[in-house]
């Protein structure tokens, strides 16, 4: 099996696997997408009565939200994950009642008229663990308005809810094999720039296939060439694998972690097997 890496950012990955199957990087897609942790707010308390400010101005503990719509919309902000320095807190040495290995507390307190962003959110302890993506728009509060909430995050998994995954958009297609005749065709025709991916160039007379791993197999070159000149086939055997990332985890850590998962779970059919014998 070869790996090219054609783009690996903090949020995303694209690779070519080559020598492989797509049940092999279904595997890779589906344990992403379903198995590796990440942190996630799983408890929101939200604070009932009225809210002073400085000057005692009374704020009334309300928002034009119901409180589940809060929370839901809370529990699916990015919260900057280290699997390094997190357990489960079912697995956790305080016996599942919360301490700074297994949980994170954040506390929020906004008075209206403003717009609460996720940036609102304040890590109780390091600083290091708030929010990176601080934009995204929790609610709107109108004048006498306000939001006092502590919310806790915990680890979890995409397969018990989607606030526990990590990966977005994961996803593979085959890579494509294209031929071209150049001794038929004489890049005389549009089948260069009909391409919505740029992957032909013409050299002169020549057709190339410059860039065949941004070919989405779509066969518009193959349609417009009237003397059928181009052959374009997906192979089954080298795959286009991209995924993407919530923010919360680096795309690298993700693809590790679940390339982990997986070398667990063979080597523990492997151990139930030999026990067989
Ligand atoms: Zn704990």
């Amino acid at each position: 099996m070869k790996i090219d890496v054609l783009e690996m950012t903090p949020t995303k990955a694209e690779l070519v696997i080559s020598d492989t199957n797509p049940t092999f990087v279904n595997a890779i897609r589906r344990t992403i997408v379903a198995d590796v942790p990440k942190m996630a707010i799983n408890n929101v308390e939200f604070h009932l009565g009225p809210i002073m400010d400085e000057s005692n101005k009374a704020y009334e503990s309300i928002s034009p939200l119901f409180d589940e719509i809060v929370s839901h919309r809370l529990s699916l902000v990015p919260i900057p994950t280290d699997l390094e320095q997190f357990n489960f807190r079912s697995e956790c040495s305080c016996g599942g009642e919360g301490c700074p290995s297994c949980t994170i507390m954040y506390s929020l307190n906004k008075k209206g008229p403003c717009t609460v962003y996720s940036g609102d959110l304040e890590p109780v302890g390091s600083e290091h663990l708030k929010i990176k993506d601080d934009l995204i728009p929790i609610v709107k509060l109108a004048e006498d308005q306000a939001l006092l909430v502590y919310a806790t995050a915990e680890l979890g998994r995409g397969k018990d809810h989607a606030k526990w995954q990590a990966t977005v958009g994961a996803g593979y297609r085959y890579a494509a094999d294209i031929e071209i005749e150049n001794g038929k065709c004489d890049a005389g025709c549009s089948c260069a720039e009909i391409c919505p991916k740029d992957v032909l160039v013409k050299d002169g007379r020549k057709l190339k296939a410059e860039h065949p791993e941004k070919c989405n197999l779509c066969n518009s070159c193959v349609e417009m060439c009237e003397v059928e000149a181009i052959k374009v086939t997906g192979n089954p055997s080298k795959l286009n694998f991209r995924f993407e990332t919530d923010g919360s985890m680096a795309a690298k850590d993700v693809l590790l972690k679940g390339l982990s998962i997986l070398e667990e779970r063979f080597e523990q059919l492997r151990e139930q097997l030999s026990a067989l014998e």
